[in-house]
């Protein structure tokens, strides 16, 4: 299976998709973390990538695309993609790109959160500075200020504010609408509530891929 989890900041997007990817037994392909491992092996992508971040400029959507091309070879069974694609541009090239292999996407899971509950959820929230993993603070013993997963110190995340979150949830409202409507028409988009506990989010979408 092919999957796409859509969602704003703090829907819980990353922890479904990891769960996700364990349960179907299918790699979780993180936009940040495939960014990240880029940049740490110094890969040529990676070098090129790190240029424009050190000019504080986004990274293009080319070089992304083609991290991404090379991340999918060898996924022939399917994979749980996370944090791609974020514009309908993205989306009509990853759709290119699939096509390439003569494969498509089965499902796109949006996950819907009130925006009460984003801020709410977010300023907990804790990343690890090495692997990525995102971790909500009152989920973990209060002693812990290193990752469970790889040992290495946890980060508070200082734009998780509420001004600038409520920023961050507009541009991606603006940005993903057209990328919903695309996929809605496709007949792949699936909506599930994001509220409630991440068990309770994961049941649904389980149920929904059934
Ligand atoms: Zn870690």
């Amino acid at each position: 299976m092919r999957i796409v989890l859509l969602g704003p900041p703090g829907s819980g997007k990353g922890t479904q998709a990891q769960k996700l990817g364990r349960n179907l037994g299918l790699p979780h392909v993180g936009m940040g973390d495939m960014l990240r491992g880029a940049l740490k092996n110094r890969t040529s992508l990676g070098e090129r990538a790190k240029e424009f971040m050190d000019s504080g400029k986004l990274v293009p959507d080319s070089i992304i695309l083609e991290l991404l091309g090379e991340r999918l070879e060898g996924t022939k069974e399917g994979f749980i993609l996370d944090g791609f694609p974020r514009t309908l541009e993205q989306a009509k090239r990853l759709g290119a790109l699939l096509e390439k292999e003569r494969e498509n996407l089965d499902a796109v899971i949006n996950l819907k959160v009130r925006e009460e509950t984003i801020l709410r959820r977010l300023p907990g929230r804790l990343v690890c500075s090495e692997c990525g993993k995102v971790y909500q603070r009152a989920n973990l013993s209060s002693s812990t200020q290193r990752c469970p997963s790889c040992g290495a110190p946890l980060l508070s995340r200082t734009d998780d504010v509420s001004d600038t979150l409520k920023k961050r949830i507009e541009i991606y409202l603006e940005h993903t609408h057209p990328l919903i409507d695309y996929y809605k028409k496709k007949g792949i988009l699936q909506d599930v509530s994001g509220e409630g506990n991440p068990q309770e989010v994961f049941d649904r979408i389980v149920k929904i891929l059934n």
